[in-house]
């Protein structure tokens, strides 16, 4: 079972980490609270360090894209 998550901020769209046995974070872009069972589930991890990892790349991706 993995017990770290990449999710989505359904307000901002902005990417943060969560642990799967939390049921709330607080989004540090826009301040809102986000629910992890109704959130988007971008990637998920076994450990904080591999979960930090995938969360850069996700930025560095949507940063990208941004740019086109
Ligand atoms: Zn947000």
């Amino acid at each position: 079972m993995p017990s770290y998550a990449v999710i989505a901020c359904g307000k901002c769209g902005g990417y943060l980490l969560a642990k799967t046995d939390q049921k709330t974070r607080t989004c540090p872009y826009c301040g809102s609270k986000i629910l992890l069972e109704k959130a988007r589930k971008v990637a998920s991890a076994k450990t904080a360090n591999e979960a930090s990892v995938l969360l850069r790349r996700i930025k560095e991706k949507a940063a990208k894209a941004k740019e086109g």
